[in-house]
C-alpha cells in the first residue's frame, strides 16, 4: 500500500472562486493567473476548473504550450513577456500574447519575420519596482511598438505593490494615469487583492481585464485581516493524510528531533504520514508556547514537535477516538464539511497560502474532485 498521504483538487471550487472574481469585476475580462504550475495545483488537473476564464495568464513558455495542448484556443499571456528573440517564434506559433516591459523585447519584435502581427501588453512600471518601463517611458515605448507592422494592439498594464496592505492602490492607479492615461488600448491592473478589494467600487481599477490567481485557488490575499471565508471563497487543495501510530506520553516525555515539546502531563499523540518532503513547511512550530493547527477527524488540534521529513505528530488530546487510519487535514477541506484554510497553516509558519500551494511535492499523489 502506498504512504496514505495525497493531494485533492477541487475542480468546483476553481470555478467558483473565477466566478467570485467576476462577480467582483462583472464589466471586465478574467485571466486565470496559473503560472507557478497554476500555483502548484497542475495546470491539467486545475484546468477543468477553470475553462470558464476569458484567459490564461502564466510566465513559462512551456506552461503556455501545456494549455494549448488541453485544447484552448482563447488568450494566453507571457506575464514577464520573452525572454530572447525565439521565443517570439513560439508566440506566433501558438499564438500567445506578450508582455513588454523593456526596450530590448522591442527590438526583438522589429527584426521578428511573422505573417501575423502580435498583440502585446505594454508594462508600466508605477511603483512596484520590479518589472516594466518608467511613466516617463511608456509614451516612447508605445509609439515604438505603434510604429512596428509585427504589433497588432497594444494594451497597457502595471502591477500593484500594496493591494494588500494599508499603503493601497491609490498612488499607483494615479501614476499609470500620468503615464498613459491618454493612449489608446486595453487595460489591466489588478491582481486578487485589488480586485476583492477595490476593483468593485472603481472601474478604473477593473478597467478591460483582471489577473486573479491566489484567490482563485482559495487562499486570501489579504488574510488575516480577511479570511477566505470573508470573500467567499473556498480551498481548493486540501492536503490530508492519516495517522500511522500513536504514542502515550507521560509527563516530562519530549517529541521528535530536538525534543520540541514537552508533555507537561500524560497524553495521547498521533503520527501523521506527512513531512516536509511532501511540501509541509518545516518551520511550522510545535513547542510548548507556538502551534500550527491541524485536523484529526475533522477536531482541530495542534502540531506538537518538529515537522521531519516524512511524519508529524499531533495532539490527540481533543480527539480521544483517534486512532491508526484517523484522518488528518493539513489544509484544505476535512471530513463532514470541515475546513482548515489554508492561510491560517501559513501564518503560523510564518509564510503566505501561495509558498505552500507551491511546494506540495511530486511525492504527494493528487486526486481531482
Ligand atoms: C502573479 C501575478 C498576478 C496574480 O497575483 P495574485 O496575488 O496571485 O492574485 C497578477 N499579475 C501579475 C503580473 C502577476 O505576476
Amino acid at each position: 500500500m502506498p504512504r496514505p498521504i495525497r493531494a485533492l483538487i477541487h475542480t468546483d471550487a476553481l470555478a467558483r472562486n473565477l466566478q467570485r472574481a467576476r462577480r467582483a469585476a462583472p464589466d471586465a475580462r478574467v485571466w486565470a493567473v496559473v503560472k507557478a504550475n497554476a500555483y502548484g495545483h497542475g495546470i491539467e488537473r486545475a484546468y477543468a476548473g477553470l475553462q470558464g476564464a476569458d484567459g490564461f495568464a502564466l510566465l513559462d513558455l512551456a506552461e503556455a504550450e501545456r494549455v494549448r495542448a488541453l485544447g484552448w484556443r482563447g488568450p494566453i499571456l507571457l506575464l514577464e513577456g520573452c525572454f530572447e528573440p525565439r521565443d517570439l517564434e513560439l508566440c506566433s506559433r501558438l499564438n500567445l500574447w506578450h508582455v513588454i516591459h523593456r526596450d530590448a523585447q522591442i527590438d526583438w519584435l522589429a527584426t521578428h519575420k511573422t505573417t501575423w502581427p502580435q498583440r502585446v501588453f505594454l508594462k508600466v512600471n508605477t511603483g512596484m519596482n520590479r518589472l516594466g518601463f518608467a511613466p516617463a517611458e511608456a509614451r516612447s515605448a508605445w509609439l515604438r511598438l505603434s510604429g512596428l507592422t509585427q504589433v497588432d494592439e497594444i494594451s497597457l498594464m502595471t502591477h500593484f505593490s500594496d493591494a494588500d496592505t494599508g499603503r493601497g492602490i491609490a498612488h499607483q492607479v494615479a501614476a499609470f494615469e500620468a503615464a498613459c492615461g491618454d493612449l489608446p488600448g486595453e487595460r489591466s491592473l489588478s491582481n486578487s487583492a485589488a480586485t476583492l478589494r477595490f476593483a468593485p467600487d472603481h472601474p478604473a481599477v477593473r478597467a478591460d481585464w483582471v489577473r486573479p490567481g491566489i484567490m482563485v485557488y482559495g487562499s486570501s490575499p489579504d488574510f488575516p485581516a480577511h479570511s477566505i471565508e470573508d470573500w467567499e471563497l473556498r480551498p481548493t487543495m486540501t492536503l490530508e493524510s492519516e495517522l500511522i501510530a500513536v504514542q502515550r506520553l507521560q509527563a516530562g516525555d519530549t517529541v521528535g528531533y530536538g525534543s520540541r515539546f514537552v508533555a507537561e502531563a500524560p497524553m495521547r499523540i498521533g503520527v501523521a504520514a506527512c513531512g516536509y518532503a511532501d511540501g509541509y513547511p518545516r518551520h511550522c512550530p510545535g513547542d510548548n508556547e507556538r502551534s500550527t493547527p491541524v485536523l484529526v477527524d475533522g477536531v482541530r488540534t495542534r502540531l506538537v514537535g518538529r515537522v521531519s521529513m516524512d511524519m508529524i505528530t499531533v495532539d490527540l488530546t481533543p480527539v480521544p477516538s483517534a486512532q491508526p487510519g484517523s484522518r488528518v487535514t493539513l489544509w484544505g477541506e476535512g471530513p463532514r464539511g470541515t475546513r482548515l484554510p489554508i492561510d491560517e497553516v501559513a501564518q503560523a509558519a510564518g509564510t503566505v497560502g501561495y509558498e505552500l500551494m507551491c511546494a506540495l511535492a511530486p511525492r504527494v499523489p493528487v486526486q481531482v474532485l
